[in-house]
């Protein structure tokens, strides 16, 4: 439903809550967000419920960041709104996470495919499916841009997706498909979001990711390609915003 994804030196928590704050008024069932933390893995924090559920988890069992986050408002397609199916979800060694908006229409033949594979899903969305995939081509492949886009190929449906890997800190890698995906350029920081309302309380500059295109963010670099990882030019406009 709301996403957003940060990389950059300031608080990754508070970025992230921030996002999802502003997201809010799309409606949603659960929330939740995936930071590389300070031992260098991925911690995740989610509940079913509003955000102010999420805070008192955080607050209960805080969790510090080290510039790499991505964060979730989930209305729930794919089994019910518990903690369990709330993202982010994690690649089968929890060293991936992902987040998705949107429907995976074949996401049953998927699950049995990894299924198959013993691999074990932990909850019922069509998202987690995605997450293990991916996860499973980072081991295969050494690098998440190429299992990001091997995966991105195979899925039919909509979605915007947005996955890290704790290899990998300082990035997160997107992808978009009959669902929307922006990104908003901070000065030595960068955002991704579901709409600009994810980061315009940071930045006012951003960039609309092409339907079919991945958008690569590190705290320097924006790079967007189409899905077999060709350039893709893009420019940036102004967000015009009142609040
Ligand atoms: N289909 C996914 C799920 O049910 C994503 C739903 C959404 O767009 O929030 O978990």
């Amino acid at each position: 439903c709301g996403i957003v994804g940060y990389v950059g030196p300031n608080d990754t928590v508070e970025a992230l809550l921030n996002g999802l704050r502003r997201l809010e008024y799309r409606g949603y069932d659960s929330a939740g967000i995936a930071v590389v933390d300070e031992t260098g893995g991925i911690s995740v924090r989610k509940r079913s419920g509003k955000l102010a559920r999420l805070e008192e988890l955080l607050a209960e069992n805080p969790v510090s960041a080290t510039g790499t986050g991505i964060g979730h408002t989930r209305w729930a397609t794919h089994g019910g709104p518990t903690d369990v199916n709330a993202h982010p979800h994690l690649g089968d060694d929890g060293k991936l996470a992902l987040i998705h908006n949107g429907i995976v229409e074949n996401f049953a033949e998927l699950r049995a495919e990894l299924e198959a594979d013993g691999v074990e899903l932990v909850s019922e969305t069509d998202t987690e499916v995605v997450a293990k995939l991916v996860g499973r081509e980072v081991a295969e492949t050494g690098d998440l841009e190429t299992a990001f886009r091997n995966v991105v190929k195979r899925l039919h449906g909509t979605f915007t997706l947005l996955a890290m890997h704790r290899d990998e800190p300082g990035k997160v890698v997107s992808a978009r498909h009959h669902s929307p995906l922006v990104v908003g350029l901070g000065d030595g920081e960068n955002f991704l979001g579901s709409d600009v309302a994810a980061f315009v309380s940071a930045t006012r500059r951003a960039v609309a990711v092409d339907e079919d295109n991945i958008a690569v963010i590190t705290p320097e670099e924006v790079r967007i390609t189409d899905f077999d990882g060709n350039p893709v030019e893009y420019s940036e406009f102004e967000v015009e915003w009142d609040a």
